[in-house]
């Protein structure tokens, strides 16, 4: 899952290039959930990029992906 990491994101407020995060957390259901989020290292703004939800119920595992894709840059 590398597939944003050549595409460079600015930040709007200070136009700094953001770097890619994932972050996760495990509920207690047993549902996983993964967000890839663009994040600015100098102001800390946070852009949703990817939301991947794994839930399981027994035998079954179903994956849900919300993908939001980056904002087009504008000079
Ligand atoms: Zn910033």
């Amino acid at each position: 899952m590398v597939i944003y990491l050549s595409i460079e994101v600015k930040c709007p407020k200070d136009n700094n290039t953001m770097i890619l995060v994932l972050e996760s957390e495990k509920l207690s259901d047993g549902t996983v959930k993964a967000y890839f989020n663009y994040r600015c290292p100098i102001c800390g703004f946070k852009l949703e990029v990817e939301r991947i939800e794994i839930t399981r119920s027994g035998e079954v595992i179903s994956i849900k992906k919300t993908f939001t894709p980056p904002p087009s840059q504008q000079h």
